[in-house]
């Protein structure tokens, strides 16, 4: 790696609102499809600007891609799904919005990627899948864990994590999935993308993810980033990137002052001729159903489900990702045998 390490320092904010910090924060993802005189008003694009998305981009004439991301309401959505704890929150949150970013380099529609943080911290581990169609999804093995405070008020997610390894698995239907295992370097989620990005595929990335989470426990800001060096890069880039990239104040708070993705890239590549190639909106969706839940219930085969129609007994199927259930009577089980 050597000095396309360097490029890999880039902030990773997981703050807590101070107490007594009563400074409202401005609108996170202003609309940019207003339109003055004659020109057309993109409803569309001001629509998925103005809610959780990701932008891409590139600069350097493309010697450089990058995503950004803004997704309170997905975080909060699996913050609500899991009733996690303000540090699961952000450890999660940081996770989601990594598997968003990287969902949107895929190429291919049906790829899945999926990424487990493990660790021997309280968490234990996260789960997160996500596609190129800005949908992720989530799961800590254990959601309810509270640690105190770092010194400078950050929420720690590393010592909430531990050490441990991050995998990652490309999944494309059809194809036997690819994954690659890494060491965690920090368990601070932003740092281990990082590292990832450099070991597994060599690729020179600064990536920063961040969740604040508000004094009344509910997300505040979430937002990410990912910049990568492509083949074809000097060292003169690198330096460039690095000398933009310094001291550079986290995702959170530069969403704090009314950043949106798209600022935030062109914060990050400023003098690089950046340029936005789309935006696209990011949600929580998990995708069960009933249907999906019937199979996982005939998992637990003819003898077992014979049984609990003959007890009167339901059958509970738990989805981790969403938290939902679903519940099958002994009639519907019986049905799901004749059938
Ligand atoms: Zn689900």
């Amino acid at each position: 790696m050597g000095r396309a390490a360097r490029v890999a320092a880039a902030g990773d904010g997981g703050d807590m609102a101070e107490k007594d910090n009563g400074v409202a924060g401005a609108g996170v993802g202003t609309g940019t499809g207003a339109a003055t005189g004659a020109e057309l008003i993109d409803f569309r694009d001001a629509r998925v600007r103005g809610g959780d998305h990701i932008v891409r981009g590139t600069a350097a004439d493309g010697l450089v891609r990058a995503f950004a991301v803004t997704a309170r309401d997905t975080v909060q959505t699996a913050c609500d799904n899991h009733h996690a704890s303000p540090l699961v929150t952000a450890a999660l949150g940081r996770l989601m919005m990594g598997g968003l970013m990287m969902g949107a380099m895929s190429k291919d529609e049906d790829e899945l990627i999926t990424l487990v943080m493990s660790g021997d911290g309280p968490i234990g581990g996260l789960t997160v899948t996500a596609n190129n169609k800005g949908q992720v999804k989530g799961y800590a093995n254990h959601p309810n864990v509270w640690l105190d405070l770092k010194g400078d008020n950050h929420l720690d997610v590393g010592g909430g994590i531990g050490a441990g390894t991050l995998t990652v698995v490309r999944d494309l239907p059809g194809v036997e999935p690819y994954s690659s295992t890494v060491p965690l370097a920090t368990g601070e989620v932003g740092d281990d993308l990082t590292y990832y990005f450099a070991v597994s595929d060599q690729i020179p990335t600064a990536v920063g993810v961040g969740v604040l989470v508000d004094v009344d426990l509910s997300v505040r800001q979430a937002g990410g980033f990912v910049v990568q060096l492509m083949p074809g890069y000097d060292d003169a880039l690198i330096d460039q990137l690095s000398a933009n990239l310094k001291g550079v104040e986290s995702v959170t708070e530069m969403q704090e002052r009314g950043m949106s993705p798209t600022d935030v890239l062109g914060y990050l590549l400023r003098g690089m001729g950046y340029e936005e190639l789309d935006a696209m909106p990011a949600e929580f969706h998990c995708g069960c159903d009933k249907d999906r839940a019937s199979r996982i219930v005939l998992a637990l085969g003819r003898d077992e489900l014979e049984s609990m129609v003959e007890k009167g007994e339901p059958a509970l199927v738990h989805c981790h990702f969403c938290g939902r259930e679903y519940r099958f009577e002994p009639d519907e089980l019986k049905a799901l045998l004749d059938g």
